[in-house]
């Protein structure tokens, strides 16, 4: 991220324990179709200030001045939340629905903790930073498909990523971050309409979630789902991946009983958002050795490999691995798509009709994406898509960690993309939308 030149505070070294996760579901595991909302009367559809599609309702086009107006700028606002937000999420705390756990706190970028008497790795908590694993979350693929997912976008780097995978005729789902929308539009553009990649939920100024109120939860994931459903004809994003993968039961309550969108983690980590920065956790050649090693590896489970469309330099790290994807026999799927069902909650890809209710609602699925090519595909047949199996390692590293030897892990510090991207929205302000 060259112009997100952020400063890399180094973290102290912190022992970090192999665990394997442990925990039963405390969550409900609901397949798409389901009403996940547990009263009918706020439905996600309601949540967004442009309504159902389906009643002439028309969408500012990407990078205007209408399109970007009311939605907050540099952090993401609480003090002007649709009342609708607000009422869902009181509506799911009273029914009990969104655990009473206390905020977690970094210091200075480091790893989120608890207060003293709640462990991270308990099912009360259950933090994914410390990769406690819960039920109806992905963290992995099926048998030998490999998720394609990139996070942080849309950016300049991005170019160079939707040439390539076009070129390729591959599709994957972006996490993009709201800030970066309004800053990137026409990148924005490009990813949605012209490769018809599916786009997700990485909130809007990129914060560990842990350590924010339960309203400022709803901001950060409620204004990014906004402006995509603005941006895309009306979709409502299915999944969401937290910055850091950072979640625990009550961030991944909040994104589920509000904004009914399932939480997806990752099984191996490049570290090339680090690249990019003054001190790399890792080099070109260390991600292509682990590449390799993945690729080359059994397929069971699927990857789900986080990656970044951060830098030029991230870009490359995917691009240089994808042959090994295809020589391996790999089946290359959007993450979003690895079930087989919908990518938005009431669309089923970013080219079939919008409709004002859950996909599931519909009779029969219409055929996948109207370019797609003759690539594998898992639409024929639900494919399971898992969380670990219980005291089963989901990975060998650590959410943006480095890890060294042993047992030993070098946390670093988040970017402060909160800072950042404020910063670069602040100072562009007045020239995105021209
Ligand atoms: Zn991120």
């Amino acid at each position: 991220m060259s112009r997100l030149s952020a400063i890399l505070l180094l973290a102290t070294s912190t022992v970090y324990a192999s665990v394997a996760p442990t925990h039963e579901s405390h969550t409900e595991n609901k397949p798409i179709g389901n009403k996940w909302y547990h009263e009918d009367d706020h439905p996600v559809h309601a949540l967004f200030k442009r309504g159902p599609v389906g009643d002439g309702i028309t969408y500012p086009a990407i990078g205007t001045l209408e399109w970007s107006a009311g939605f907050p700028q540099a952090t993401a606002d609480t003090t002007f939340l649709p009342k609708a937000w607000v009422d869902a999420l009181n509506a799911a705390a009273l029914a009990g629905k969104i655990p009473d756990i206390p905020q977690s706190t970094s210091t200075n970028g480091l790893d989120p903790v608890y207060p003293t008497g709640y462990d991270p790795m308990s099912p009360t908590v259950c933090s994914s930073t410390a990769k406690c694993v819960t039920q109806g979350d992905i963290w992995e693929a099926p048998p030998g498909i490999i998720a394609l997912s990139f996070d942080d976008g849309p950016l300049p780097a991005s170019d160079q990523l939707y040439q390539f995978l076009a070129a390729h005729s591959e599709h994957a789902t972006h996490f993009v971050i709201g800030t970066n929308i309004l800053l990137y539009p026409e990148q924005f553009r490009t990813a949605f309409e012209t490769n018809q990649d599916d786009i997700a939920v990485h909130t809007w100024t990129h914060p560990y979630m842990t350590t924010k109120s339960n309203l400022e939860v709803v901001a950060e994931i409620g204004w990014t789902m906004e402006l995509i459903h603005n941006s895309t004809g009306g979709r409502i994003p299915r999944y969401w991946r937290p910055p850091y993968g950072d979640s625990d039961m009550r961030v991944r309550a909040i994104a589920q009983q509000v904004f009914g969108l399932t939480t997806v983690i990752w099984n191996q980590d490049t570290d090339d958002w680090t690249l990019s920065e003054p001190i790399p956790l890792t080099t070109p050649e260390k991600i292509q050795q682990d590449m390799t090693k993945w690729l080359t590896g059994p397929k069971t489970p699927g990857l789900v490999i986080l990656e970044h469309e951060l830098s030029d330099q991230s870009v490359k790290s995917f691009i240089d691995a994808y042959p090994m994807m295809v020589s391996n026999g790999w089946t290359r799927l959007s993450l979003a798509q690895l079930d087989g069902g919908a990518v938005y909650q009431n669309a089923w890809n970013s080219t079939s009709q919008v409709i004002p209710a859950n996909v599931g609602d519909l009779a029969a699925k219409p055929p996948a994406r109207a370019s797609t090519t003759a690539k594998p595909s898992a639409t024929s047949a639900k494919i399971p898509v898992s969380s670990p199996s219980p005291g089963k390692p989901v990975s060998s590293d650590k959410p943006h960690g480095n890890q060294k030897s042993g047992a030993t892990h070098f946390s670093v510090t988040s970017l402060a993309l909160t800072g950042i991207a404020a910063a670069i929205v602040a100072a562009a302000a007045g020239t995105i939308m021209a």
